[in-house]
């Protein structure tokens, strides 16, 4: 755990207790805070109760006499489409709002490391797309590198659920746009923004909004070094925002599929290969064509991604290379879950969207597709034609209004998963790959997408 720094004999106040929201209160109380909480939930009382701290009602008048600081959990809203009423309480009151991205950043740095040879770092990774497994990645990256490193945020733990940094120890967390938004203190040693498309629009009022609350991880804080994914017109606005000129090399830029050979830092990936670039001279090359836990051009960014942030660190090529290729890839994101006479069954349950189906649909040839579920707004034609897809296998309580949106591809609706892994088995032939990738979310027939990709890999385990 990470003691919160600065609240000795303070009261604050903490709104939410989930994952993230107990492991604060902890912290706080480590601090020496005095905590109450509150949490819409019915449970709130119990949870409160285990956690050792006082329920207070924040939504009632006068909840915020004698509170320092409110500190939100992230799937809060704080201010689209409406704060929250108690959110909408501390700002009345005048009680500054923050989280626990906020805390971490104040409390992170003690005085244990006058003692020590190498500062702890932080890698803070953000983006659309892609966040997951790029922290992950460089997680691993760090670990064959021999260095000492924890993965939090929105992966995994909390952040101030981590121990305290060892010597020469680096933190890597992945910090979703709520996070980003509001933290009071950002300031990580290296700031990665992987890509920007479209999400979340309801809770920062729109485009705008959205890539504002990705920008403060870079612009807030002023990171020793950026990497930033330029295939977007917002990823290249922030590369020359945070850059003095062309060959300012603290900012490394990313791309998937532009050549990015100018006088800076960059790292591109093109037709399966990696390429670092340095004052116009090539540094490094890596065929990554055959690395199994990185499959398609969209995992490429993600290494280029990764690499930039280790560069970055000084971790050299090669050590990054090999790890790339043990890298096992996150469960439910383009995962190869088993091999049965030449037939590849991949698992991509958490392509819940159009794009990042898309994104599956173009990483394998000969794809028989297992899509379907509860489908999200903007239909599906973003998918069409889908050249490499032999045939789709329909899953959902929709299933058929779903097939009928599939225009041109060879359809079979399914129903369930167990049909639709058998019928696929049946048909593919060696070579061929079984691909999960929904195009859609999982609750008219799962609790969430990791039961539905569990569900998949348990019917592949049972094909006879
Ligand atoms: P995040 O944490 O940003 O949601 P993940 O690494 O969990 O990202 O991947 C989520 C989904 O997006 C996966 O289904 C994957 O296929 C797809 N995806 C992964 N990396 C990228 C990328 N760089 N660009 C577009 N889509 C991606």
């Amino acid at each position: 755990m990470i003691p919160v720094q600065g609240v000795t004999g303070k009261t604050v106040a903490v709104l939410g207790l989930g994952r993230s929201g107990l492991a604060t209160v902890a912290a706080l109380q480590a601090g020496g805070a005095q905590v109450v909480v509150w949490d819409d939930s019915p449970t709130a009382a119990d949870k409160a109760n285990d956690a050792g701290a006082d329920l207070r009602d924040l939504t009632k008048s006068n909840a915020f006499d004698g509170i320092d600081t409110l500190i939100t959990s992230p799937g809060i809203p704080h201010l689209y489409p409406e704060p929250h009423p108690a959110i909408a309480n501390a700002m009345a009151a005048g009680v500054p709002v923050d989280n626990d991205i906020g805390l971490f950043f104040r409390s992170f740095a003690t005085s244990d490391w006058d003692n020590f040879e190498t500062m702890p770092k932080v890698i803070a990774v953000t983006g659309s797309n892609g966040k997951s497994t790029t922290s992950a990645l460089i997680h691993h990256i760090l670990e064959e590198a021999g260095r000492p490193t924890q993965l939090a945020g929105n992966i995994g733990r909390g952040v101030l659920d981590i121990d305290p940094a060892h010597d020469g120890e680096v933190i890597v967390l992945e910090l979703s746009s709520y996070q980003t938004d509001l933290a009071r203190a950002l300031t990580p040693d290296v700031a990665v923004f992987t890509n920007l498309t479209p999400d979340h629009l309801d809770r920062h009022a729109g485009f705008g909004g959205y890539f504002a609350a990705k920008r403060r991880l870079l612009i807030e804080g002023g990171p020793d070094r950026a990497v930033i994914g330029v295939d977007e017109p917002e990823g290249r606005y922030l590369a020359n925002q945070m850059s003095e000129g062309p060959d300012d090399d603290r900012v490394l830029r990313i791309s998937s599929g532009q050549k990015l050979d100018g006088p800076g830092w960059s790292v591109f990936a093109r037709k399966g290969f990696l390429s670092e670039y340095r004052k116009g001279r090539q540094a490094a090359s890596i065929d990554l064509r055959g690395i199994a836990g990185l499959p398609g051009a969209h995992n490429h960014q993600n290494a280029c991604a990764a690499y930039a942030a280790t560069r970055a660190l000084g971790i050299g090529p090669r050590v990054i290379e090999q790890a790339l290729h043990s890298f096992k890839g996150l469960p439910h994101r383009s995962q190869l879950i088993a091999e049965r006479g030449g037939v590849r069954f991949v698992n991509d349950s958490k392509a819940t969207n159009v794009d990042s189906a898309a994104k599956a649909l173009a990483a394998f040839d000969r794809i028989h597709w297992i899509c379907g579920g509860l489908e999200k707004e903007g239909g599906l034609d973003a998918l069409l034609p889908a050249p490499n897809v032999v045939k789709a296998y329909v899953i959902g309580r929709e299933a058929a209004a779903f097939a009928m949106k599939l225009k041109g591809l060879d359809v079979e609706i399914c129903g369930d998963m167990a049909s639709a892994v058998a019928r696929a088995a049946a048909e593919a032939k060696s070579g061929d790959t079984v691909l999960l990738a929904p195009a859609a979310a999982s609750f008219d027939q799962y609790d969430s997408f990791e039961k539905r990709g569990e569900d998949f890999a348990a019917q592949v385990a049972d094909l006879a």
